[in-house]
């Protein structure tokens, strides 16, 4: 089902006191009414707390940043999705751009970590998004096609109905250069046009698209105000209460 969702990922970023302190701030901010769902991505070793923390408030859930491909073993430094599910998380952030770059994950490898996901009950907000060299050569259409179709065209329509997209251009993150809303609007209403090619019109209506890339409180309004854009998926902007509760007030 499309919802309004605001998730900060808060990468690595905040100690156990400061990451409790920011959440207990949050939910202190939200209004009773919220109805957009609200959802922090700490680090796996906060994510027992923060998910405790949540327990109590509707429409707020604990995510984790990534999960490992494998069910189990011999995998030092990992951490399952069972483990992850445990904590008493809902969400499981994939293939972000930092994981993509960074830890060379590909489509195929995040085939693998869906798959742990979904058997241990967990939804995915899956990242797709074009570098700044894409965009120039105007192959970025393409290539989110490429990112989406290789990594989640094998599930059947329930399945997709678990799946949260979050389009992140690269060089929009973190580097306080926000796509335009025009930019953005056009690239989500791309995305939901390959979702209903392969699903059909009913299932891309129903799936969340969330923007991410220097999205603040100052220009949510405007993003959030497109008719494809369903939230943000929230980096820099989600480690303040109050800009990050703004964020989730601007639909
Ligand atoms: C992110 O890393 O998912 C992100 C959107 O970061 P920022 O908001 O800081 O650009």
């Amino acid at each position: 089902m499309r919802k309004n969702i605001v998730a900060g990922n808060w990468k690595m970023n905040l100690n156990r006191v400061k990451g409790i302190a920011l959440v207990e701030d949050i939910l202190k901010r939200l209004s009773a009414e919220n109805k957009t769902e609200v959802i922090f991505a700490p680090s796996f070793v906060h994510l027992y707390k923060v998910a405790k923390l949540c327990e109590n408030t509707a429409n707020v859930f604990a995510a984790s940043q990534d999960c490992s491909a494998s069910e189990k073993g011999a995998f030092t430094g990992e951490v399952s999705a069972e483990m992850i599910a445990s904590c008493g998380a809902r969400y499981v952030i994939l293939g972000h751009s930092e994981r993509r770059v960074n830890f060379r994950e590909t489509n195929e490898l995040l085939k693998s970590k869906i798959r742990q996901a979904f058997a241990n009950n967990l939804e995915v907000i899956f990242c797709c998004g074009e570098s700044l060299e894409q965009r120039q050569s105007l192959v970025h259409f393409e290539w989110i096609k490429s990112q989406i179709s290789e990594s989640l065209f094998h599930l059947s329509a329930a399945e997709l109905a678990k799946i949260v997209i979050a389009y992140e251009p690269i060089w929009a993150i973190g580097t306080g250069v926000t796509a335009s809303s025009d930019q953005a609007q056009e690239v989500h209403s791309f995305i939901r046009g390959v979702i209903e090619e392969q699903y059909g019109g009913e299932v891309s209506q129903n799936t969340s698209i969330l923007y991410g890339g220097s999205c603040n409180s100052v220009n949510a309004v405007e993003l959030f105000s497109q008719k494809d854009i369903d939230g943000g998926l929230i980096g820099g902007a989600s480690l303040s209460a109050e800009n990050f509760v703004a964020i989730t007030n601007s639909f």
